[in-house]
């Protein structure tokens, strides 16, 4: 169970708290204020990858020092757990809306839309959260190919999240001040900043999921279409008895592997049932 679980969630999973969608959140006003700015591109670092990567430069003890710090200010704002479809499922279950807008990040990253983003609230067509978002500046949500701000049905934007889940995109829950929760990404370590920040420059801005894999040796065939999708580098294969074997501590269970695997020889299993994976967050 993470930070967030005991502080947002009472002992329970923070994610599955509908009070962590609430729409009365949304009228706090620091909290808007932060989502305007947050995405307002000329408010954005666009450097804020490269002052990531900058701080592996650091000598260890400044470097832990800023990192803490960071991570800190990051919990309190725009902080992310990365989930299973299943628990993807059962956030949908809570929410009664559903909207799929273009990728921030690829925007940023990239400077195109890539539509792999949803948002999710308790009010219709995307609530106050995309009545927040039409007021701003709208560049990113509205690209030569983009409709904007889509409302979607459950079963069809669940359907696109397990088509990205085979191109290996891993599902990713986020908050806009913790701890409301304003959307469910899909990310990759090539494009997306806060795969980049936690796994590429070690800043963690997200907490592993509550689940992690477990390859089934007699069902493995050995042949590593796994370890083609884990961006997380938490696949190894052994050339000796042919199978592919999972890193447990670098393993965030977000179940990619799972679903490419033509063998079905990979399970999540709950983190906590995992003895040596079941503090690490
Ligand atoms: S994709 Fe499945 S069968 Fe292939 S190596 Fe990985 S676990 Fe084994
Ligand atoms: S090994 Fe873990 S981190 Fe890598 S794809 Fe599978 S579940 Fe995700």
């Amino acid at each position: 169970m993470c930070d967030f679980c005991h502080q947002h969630g009472e002992g329970r999973t923070w994610y599955l708290e509908a009070k962590n969608y609430s729409e009365d959140m949304l009228s706090d006003l620091k909290r808007r204020r932060f989502i305007e700015r947050f995405f307002t591109p000329r408010h954005r670092r666009a450097h804020d990858d490269r002052e990531a990567a900058r701080l592996r430069k650091l000598p260890p003890f400044v470097r832990s020092m800023v990192t803490a710090g960071l991570v800190h200010r990051q919990k309190k704002e725009h902080f992310g757990q990365v989930v299973a479809i299943e628990e993807v499922e059962r956030i949908f279950g809570l929410v009664q809306s559903v909207v799929r807008v273009a990728c921030y990040c690829r925007h940023l990253t990239l400077g195109r839309e890539h539509r792999a983003c949803y948002g999710v609230s308790l009010g219709p067509n995307g609530g106050e959260m995309a009545g927040i978002l039409r007021g701003l500046d709208r560049s990113f949500l509205n690209g030569p190919n983009s409709p904007g701000i889509e409302t979607v049905p459950k079963d069809e934007a669940l359907a696109a999240m397990r088509e990205h889940e085979r191109e290996g995109l891993c599902h990713t829950v986020w908050t806009f001040r913790a701890p409301f929760i304003g959307g469910i990404c899909n990310c990759d370590r090539s494009d997306c900043l806060a795969m980049r920040w936690s796994v590429t420059h070690g800043l963690p801005v997200m907490f592993r999921a509550e689940t992690i894999a477990v390859v089934d040796r007699d069902l493995c065939s050995g042949c590593r279409a796994c370890m083609r999708v884990c961006s997380f580098g938490a696949l190894s294969y052994s050339a000796a008895d042919r199978k592919a074997k999972v890193d447990l501590s670098r393993c965030y269970g977000c179940g990619v592997c799972r679903a490419v695997c033509p063998k079905d020889a990979i399970r999540l299993v709950e983190r906590k049932s995992v003895p040596a994976a079941a503090g690490l967050w």
